[in-house]
């Protein structure tokens, strides 16, 4: 879209009203007439690709191919293989995606704004940056009903368990960020969560505290941790009954889709940003195309 006249110290900076066309040209890159424009004012020279967040690169028919491919196992390497790219072209083009997404899904909850939302269910995930000795919560938040991802936050947290210890040693204290994290998360949720919204979470000692001083009007049920068990030649099963499906499900599809939360993967995230950057493409991409191979799920 056209936004006007670039220069901030244009009078008429951000106004349509003072520019004229002034010619187009092509972009190779992906085969398009571009209309560029002159203010009349500076006489600055701007296009309509200037405003885009993909200005300036040089590559964007392959954005969709790895957006897909991230958000289905592939690894930055192997992407950089198969579409002729140098790794860091990937990696750039990585952090521009977690960027386009994040404004897509914060565009989908101004969307949803209208229709409060009336039943939660939200959970950690465990994975780790570098080695299993610095390991990090993911907390994510979802809407059951519309199997909708509202949100993901990773958080530094201690080691525990029986490599406490020697990761304390090693790297030293870990800081324990998760219940601040899911706290924030939770607060900037605020207006599409209803007040009156039912909770429905594992036994995890912190969540009432953080359910309580961020929506005291609302409900809380909790459940034990009834996890599909593995059975066979690794497949799924479920043993029971489970009222925490749908947040169970999502979180396997975390671990089934993004190639650094496989177990036993030979990926490990570097660092704690880029980790994020995956986690914000692949929520959406889940809200976008995933959660709709659900036949009750329909396009918001
Ligand atoms: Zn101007």
């Amino acid at each position: 879209m056209n936004q006007g006249c670039p220069n901030p110290k244009c009078k008429v900076h951000q106004q349509v009203l003072f520019q004229k066309k002034d010619g187009h040209y092509f972009r190779e890159d992906d085969a398009k007439y571009i209309q560029r424009f002159k203010c009349k004012i500076c006489s600055k020279k701007y296009s309509t690709a200037t405003f885009k967040l993909e200005y300036k690169q040089k590559k964007r028919r392959w954005n969709q191919f790895i957006r897909r491919d991230y958000t289905a196992g592939k690894s930055m390497n192997r992407m950089a293989m198969h579409l002729k790219l140098h790794p860091k072209t990937i990696e750039r083009k990585i952090q521009y995606l977690a960027e386009k997404a994040r404004r897509s899904q914060k565009n989908l909850l101004q969307k949803l704004k209208k229709n409060q939302i009336s039943e939660i269910q939200f959970d950690d995930l465990i994975a780790s940056i570098h080695t299993k000795l610095k390991p990090v919560s993911i907390s994510v938040v979802i809407d059951p009903n519309q199997r909708l991802i509202l949100g993901a936050r990773v958080a530094e947290i201690p080691a525990f368990g029986k490599i406490a210890e020697i990761s304390n040693r090693k790297y030293g204290r870990r800081q324990n960020l998760h219940p601040k994290t899911l706290d924030r998360l939770l607060y900037e949720l605020r207006e599409n969560i209803a007040s009156n919204c039912l909770f429905k979470t594992d036994e995890h000692k912190r969540y009432p505290g953080i359910i309580l001083k961020n929506y005291p009007k609302a409900s809380h049920l909790t459940h034990k941790g009834e996890r599909a068990t593995v059975a066979g030649f690794g497949e799924m099963k479920q043993r029971a009954f489970d009222p925490l499906f749908q947040i169970n499900q999502i979180l396997a599809m975390f671990r089934a889709n993004m190639n650094r939360l496989f177990r036993r993967s030979w990926n490990t995230s570097k660092t704690q940003a880029s980790l994020q950057e995956h986690v914000d493409i692949f929520i959406d991409y889940f809200n976008e195309e995933l959660r709709m191979n659900v036949k009750r799920c329909k396009k918001i």
